[in-house]
């Protein structure tokens, strides 16, 4: 059999204060599974020595590719760089947290020499999420499972191996907004998962505060799902079916019953309130509308500003032409 490696794909936002136990970490686990040829640490756009430290930590050791956007685009457009760029026969995408444990990971190389293409991690425990975090979150994969029609694992995060064919397939995947473990799980292929306890993570804070965690999962659901656009109109068609029950309720009361119906102040709330649903509902359209506008422009999803090798050579043209035009360094790509 060819020797099949594998890839390790880690982005980094503000990590200075674990670089080095990542390092550590990753090296103590190439020993062990040598067929971890490849990592690709990608500097999500830190403000801190996150970068600098990596270049220093990595220097002369094997594999290591470093990439550096130009500020910060995001945790997903940060796993879709190390997809667009991982040569591997397999790539696994974990946190620099270390919450996404390296051993699971070497399970995952397990299945897929097996024969699996995607194996993910499915989240038992979550260490460090409050109560509110972690029905939220429960609830969110239901709902998204629910309203995508996309045979989503349930509770998986990103953290998942993928096999060649499923990058090779991710790269004919242009979103501006790619939602990365909804738009795996919709490429198919032979998936399972792996059930792990998912730690807190080793040093420092949270990346994902709550808003940008809402924001990921509006991005999942209106990039799967044209549901909440079809609620407007069931909702629309459910007022006007009850306006017409009230119209003919005031016709009675006047003419069979012979009674004027008061309270007409109330009248304004009624105003209010349906005001209020058509602004939310033409938010829904204009949400929807957005990322129409997001995919016309057509602009690069990421900006590489920095790209190297721990051996110290210059790593250039890798940019796939599909990424939709990434950027490397001054060369825009030209469409
Ligand atoms: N991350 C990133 N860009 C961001 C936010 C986070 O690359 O804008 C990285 C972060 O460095 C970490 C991973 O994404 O490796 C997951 O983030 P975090 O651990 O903060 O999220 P949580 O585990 O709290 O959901
Ligand atoms: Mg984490």
């Amino acid at each position: 059999m060819t020797p099949r490696n594998v890839a390790l794909i880690v982005p980094l936002y503000n990590e200075e204060a674990l670089t080095g136990i990542l390092v550590r970490e990753i090296e103590a686990f190439r020993r062990t599974r040598p067929e971890v040829q490849e990592i690709l640490l990608i500097d999500d756009g830190s403000r801190d020595a996150t970068f600098r430290q990596l270049v220093r930590l990595t220097e002369g050791l094997d594999g290591y590719t470093l990439v550096r956007f130009s500020r910060n685009f995001g945790h997903q457009l940060a796993v879709t760089a190390g997809l667009d760029l991982a040569t591997a026969d397999a790539a696994v995408i974990m946190d620099a947290d270390l919450q996404d444990p390296l051993d699971v990971a070497g399970q995952m190389i397990d299945k897929w020499k097996e024969g699996y293409d995607v194996v993910y991690g499915i989240r038992r425990e979550r260490g460090g999420m409050s109560f509110t975090e972690r029905w939220s979150a429960r609830l969110f994969y239901r709902v998204f499972r629910r309203f995508s029609g996309v045979d989503a694992p349930l509770d998986a995060g990103d953290f998942r191996l993928v096999s060649r064919r499923v990058m090779d397939a991710w790269k004919g995947l242009s979103e501006q907004q790619p939602y990365v473990r909804g738009l795996i799980a919709w490429l198919g292929f032979n998936q399972t998962g792996i059930e792990y306890d998912r730690p807190e993570r080793v040093a420092g804070t949270s990346k994902y505060p709550m808003v940008k965690r809402l924001q990921l999962a509006l991005d999942g659901l209106a990039s799967f799902s044209a549901q909440p656009l079809r609620l407007a109109v069931r909702l629309g068609l459910l007022l006007a079916a009850g306006s017409i029950a009230g119209l003919l309720w005031v016709l009675v009361t006047k003419y069979v019953l012979g009674t004027a119906i008061t309270g007409w102040a109330s009248l304004i709330f009624v105003g209010f309130f349906f005001g209020g649903l058509q602004l939310f509902f033409l938010g829904v359209v204009g949400s929807y509308l957005a990322r129409v506008y997001d995919e016309v422009k057509d602009r690069p999803r990421y900006v590489v500003q920095d790209m190297r090798s721990s051996r110290g050579q210059a790593v250039g043209a890798a940019m796939p032409e599909q990424n939709a035009g990434a950027v490397v360094g001054e060369e825009p790509t030209k469409h």
